[in-house]
């Protein structure tokens, strides 16, 4: 017998889970987006006008320490070769980020070895300070005040809207701090980014005839009871009618612009003062360095708190949205045969490659056990 599975939301956390079940087979899928795209924030697609390569929802660099997700993405299309190499613009100059050795020279005007530059930036540390409880608290063990002002403390601010201390240290964990002139923003072996841009590699992902897509169709829970499972990678809160109160998500707003030639000499600059009102400037044709186009396209980053109606990004996670999250992760438990995936459907800061991976494990998973057992979640949402 087919089973008739429902996926809400076509970006990588659906689309990776239809891809493995209409391999394994005996399965009728359908992914709703309620957006006329499919391959959800990562979506690109050329710019007419200038002929780059955007990234609508903001820049998205695939990288990864895993082999076998690297190797997986690399059957829906070519990856080219990119290195995210960040520059931060502060009240000091501007400087390469993650903080490296190049930082640290450059910062405090010293020709430091690795040695001495891991030396020097432990004393810069609180040695009283016990293991750090916030965002601030961690940036001043690791970093010390100087390098936490002028890199962290403005840009966190605009980025999150409230107060670093409120923010919880993993969110600075994000970001190496390295004592080598190593700039990769990241420390993953694998990266790159699509040649054909990602929703190229989302349309080879469902190319099969069990899959069907449905853009600008939302899937309603009242919808439920006609499949056997759901999916679900919409807003967990938002399944419920918002019926706890709202998680709080950032959104993002980007102000396009054009210009000849190479405008900022590199794909992303970061603005770390918070007086300047966006957080960061990203020149898309940098992104696919095997390119070549004569005009070029930017776009200034603003973040703003999300409100109904508005794309929701980051989610905040802050004290009062975690007591939301663990009463929407009951109601979540309790509803029938629907498995909810993915950032917006476990409300937790993911990339790409982890969505990618959490999915590729669950349908192993679901593919092992009867359909009535299938879990609740992706992973767990805590
Ligand atoms: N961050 C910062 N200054 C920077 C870059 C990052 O303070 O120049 C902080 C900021 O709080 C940000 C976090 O580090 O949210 C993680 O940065 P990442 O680059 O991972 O953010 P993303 O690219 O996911 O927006």
């Amino acid at each position: 017998m087919t089973a008739r599975i429902a996926i809400a939301g076509a970006g990588f956390a659906g689309l990776v889970l239809a891809r493995e079940l209409a391999l394994a087979g005996g399965f009728e899928i359908t992914v709703f987006d309620e957006r006329d795209h499919i391959a959800g924030n990562c979506h690109t697609s050329r710019d007419p006008h200038t002929g780059v390569m955007i990234h609508h929802y903001g820049p998205h660099i695939f990288h990864t320490d895993r082999a076998e997700i690297w190797d997986y993405v690399q059957q829906f299309g070519e990856f080219g070769p990119y290195v995210n190499r960040v520059r931060a613009v502060t009240a000091r100059g501007v400087f390469s980020l993650p903080v490296n050795l190049l930082t640290i020279n450059q910062f405090f005007g010293k020709r430091f070895t690795p040695q001495e530059a891991e030396t020097f930036v432990a004393t810069l540390g609180d040695p009283r300070m016990g293991e750090p409880q916030n965002f601030e608290e961690q940036a001043l063990k690791m970093l010390g005040r100087e390098l936490y002002e002028n890199f962290f403390y403005g840009y966190t601010k605009k980025q999150w809207g409230v107060e670093p201390t409120e923010l919880p240290a993993s969110i600075l964990k994000r970001l190496p701090v390295r004592f080598s002139y190593d700039d990769n923003y990241y420390n993953s072996p694998y990266q790159g980014i699509p040649v054909e841009g990602y929703t190229a590699i989302a349309e080879k992902m469902i190319d099969d005839p069990s899959i069907e897509v449905r853009l600008g169709e939302r899937y309603e829970p009242s919808m439920r009871d006609d499949y056997d499972h759901v999916f679900f990678s919409g807003q967990m809160d938002g399944y419920f009618g918002y019926r706890l109160g709202r998680m709080q998500y950032r959104s993002l707003v980007f102000e396009r612009f054009e210009a000849d030639g190479d405008h900022q000499g590199n794909a992303v600059i970061n603005y770390c003062e918070q007086e300047v009102p966006y957080t960061r400037i990203a020149e898309h044709k940098h992104f696919t360095p095997w390119e070549s186009h004569d005009k070029t396209v930017l776009f200034r980053e603003y973040s703003k708190a999300a409100e109904p109606g508005d794309v929701p990004y980051y989610p905040m996670r802050l004290a009062s949205d975690k007591k939301l999250l663990a009463g929407y992760v009951e109601l979540a438990e309790a509803e029938e045969h629907t498995s909810f995936i993915g950032r917006l459907g476990t409300y937790r800061y993911l990339d790409m490659h982890v969505v990618m991976r959490e999915s590729l494990e669950l349908a192993a998973t679901c593919l092992a056990t009867p359909l009535a057992e299938w879990p609740s979640f992706s992973a767990p949402p805590v």
